[in-house]
């Protein structure tokens, strides 16, 4: 069995990074009789535009790549959400964060605390809201809710491992290496990590094609399946289209959007060929 999948979020254009994620998963389902699914990473409801979803269906259906219809937008999906977070949270591994982005940069930064640590989702959180004990009593509503990582990884009983090169993820090292990763954001509802955890578990994903740029999360995500006696799918973290620069390439860099190359008479073999396949 193979079904994977490509989860844009319609943010803005799609780009060449975009397209060689896209590709390269359609082509390895192809090539392995699977299934290709396209879902929609709407759940920034604040920064997602219908238009860019159209122009995702438009741009991908340009480069000949089909899915299955209808396909899941993550908004849809927030009391599928809010029930995995309560059982982490009756668990004991939740706690709610009121820390905004400064004050974790300035808590981080705090003299005695040495040079910031980054993990998978920037500055590694300082731990400021994390309580001694864990909170009891409902779970809070419109707040973050961030893992306690070191609590969640005292309750796993054997090593973790994910089989991309086989490798062992050392749970021990997470704190450290990864923190207090946000699973509910304030006014989202669900995190990115624990969103696509849920999704690619409920949608029966076995292979995850995606950029380098989102290895190190792969551990979060390791993690939390576990955590929720969920499958681990196998991972494929593929390299990433860089601009001229060598940079990565972003939403902004309308240069590299499909868009541009269409406007410009390209085709769709142009695309493979810019990107390498
Ligand atoms: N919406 C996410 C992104 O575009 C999906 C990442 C993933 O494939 O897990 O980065």
């Amino acid at each position: 069995m193979f079904i994977t999948r490509f989860a844009p979020s319609p943010t803005g254009p799609l780009h060449l990074g975009h397209a060689f994620s896209a590709m390269l998963g359609h082509d390895m389902a192809r090539a392995a009789n699977g299934t290709f699914l396209l879902r929609i990473d709407d759940l920034d409801q604040s920064r997602s535009r219908t238009e860019w979803e159209a122009q995702i269906y438009d741009d991908l259906t340009w480069l000949g790549l089909s899915w299955p219809v209808p396909v899941l937008h993550q908004s849809t999906r927030l009391p599928r959400y809010q029930s995995v977070l309560k059982f982490l949270w009756d668990q004991g591994l939740l706690y709610p964060c009121s820390c905004s982005r400064s004050d974790i940069r300035a808590a981080a930064s705090a003299p005695q605390e040495g040079a910031p640590l980054h993990g998978p989702d920037g500055v590694i959180y300082p731990g400021t809201c994390r309580p001694r004990t864990p909170p009891t009593g409902p779970m809070p509503r419109d707040t973050a809710l961030r893992l306690d990582i070191a609590r969640a990884c005292k309750s796993l009983a054997t090593p973790l491992t994910y089989n991309e090169k086989g490798e062992i993820i050392t749970p021990q090292n997470l704190p450290a290496t990864v923190g207090d990763v946000v699973l509910a954001r304030r006014n989202m509802g669900a995190s990115y990590h624990l969103s696509v955890v849920i999704d690619d578990a409920d949608q029966q994903i076995t292979h995850v094609i995606r950029g380098q740029d989102l290895q190190e999360a792969t551990q979060i995500h390791v993690l939390l399946q576990r955590l929720l006696g969920l499958h681990t799918p196998a991972y494929h973290h593929h390299r990433l289209i860089r601009d001229d620069h060598g940079k990565r390439l972003a939403k902004r860099d309308d240069a590299r959007a499909i868009a541009t190359y269409r406007a410009e008479a390209a085709s769709p073999q142009d695309i493979r060929k810019l990107v390498g396949l």
